[in-house]
């Protein structure tokens, strides 16, 4: 037998034996984790715990929970949920996953798992701009990070975009549908083009050429111009 696969089966022995391994415990593996223990298979979960979940105060269009859940509850709850089902939980981060004889085997600082799937539901994550007390005010809701997620949180309220010129554009058209008051925010002239300037002008969306930094209120942010 070849000696890097015997080793990879003797080390096999002494880990945490799956189906399938979860690697990402938000909210799209730990869904995964539900219906795959219904489906009668092992299943571990190994996150970090790093899901954007964690930053929603208040989340009002998750289906079945009118009145609004927050991120963290909303994870709670899935986790409980994904437990009922028999799925390992493993806080932990994988460092590494190679190919096995018959499936995979990770890494993590609480041991090696092997399983014969692999599942990677690891998210994005967001590029923020230096805004000072970030965190804070996504918690406030005065920054939100997902027009789809939140446009109706915003209805007839002054909104800033900040963004890439094309991505800036479809969020601030998009915006317009929930609110007249939509400022692109710029630090420099050739930031836009003349046709997103002329795109933006046509739907009566302002753009700020001379934008420098944001600096907190106690209600949200003032836009600081140069
Ligand atoms: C401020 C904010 C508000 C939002 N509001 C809403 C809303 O109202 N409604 C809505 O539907 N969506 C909302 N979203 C989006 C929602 O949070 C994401 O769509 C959702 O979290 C994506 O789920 P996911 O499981 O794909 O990824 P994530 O939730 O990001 O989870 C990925 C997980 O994988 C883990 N991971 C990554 N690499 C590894 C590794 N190597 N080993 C172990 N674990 C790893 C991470 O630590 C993380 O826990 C919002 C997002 C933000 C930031």
């Amino acid at each position: 037998m070849d000696q890097s696969v015997r080793k990879r089966r003797h080390s096999a022995s002494s880990a945490t034996e799956a189906d399938v391994l979860i690697v990402g415990g938000g909210p799209a593996g730990l869904a995964a984790a539900i219906y795959l223990g219904r489906f009668r298979h092992r299943v571990v979960v190994v996150d970090a715990g790093e899901s954007r979940a964690m930053l929603i105060a208040q989340s009002r269009n998750c289906p079945g929970f009118p009145e609004g859940i927050s991120g963290p509850d909303l994870l709670q709850r899935l986790r409980a949920q994904a437990a009922e089902y028999g799925a390992t939980l493993v806080q932990d981060q994988a460092s590494s996953i190679e190919p096995t004889v018959g499936g995979f085997g990770a890494e993590t600082n609480a041991g090696r798992i092997v399983a014969r799937k692999v599942f990677l539901a690891t998210g994005v994550v967001d590029v923020v701009p230096a805004i000072p007390r970030l965190r804070e005010a996504i918690a406030r809701g005065s920054v939100r990070l997902c027009p789809v997620c939140d446009g109706y949180e915003v209805i007839d309220r002054q909104v800033a975009v900040i963004g890439h010129e094309a991505q800036a554009l479809r969020e601030a058209l998009f915006l317009k549908q929930y609110t007249q008051h939509v400022t692109m925010l710029a630090r420099y002239l050739p930031d836009f083009s003349a046709s997103t300037r002329r795109v933006a002008m046509e739907e009566n969306i302002a753009i700020c050429d001379t934008f420098k930094k944001f600096v907190p209120t106690d209600s949200g942010y003032q836009a600081v111009l140069k």
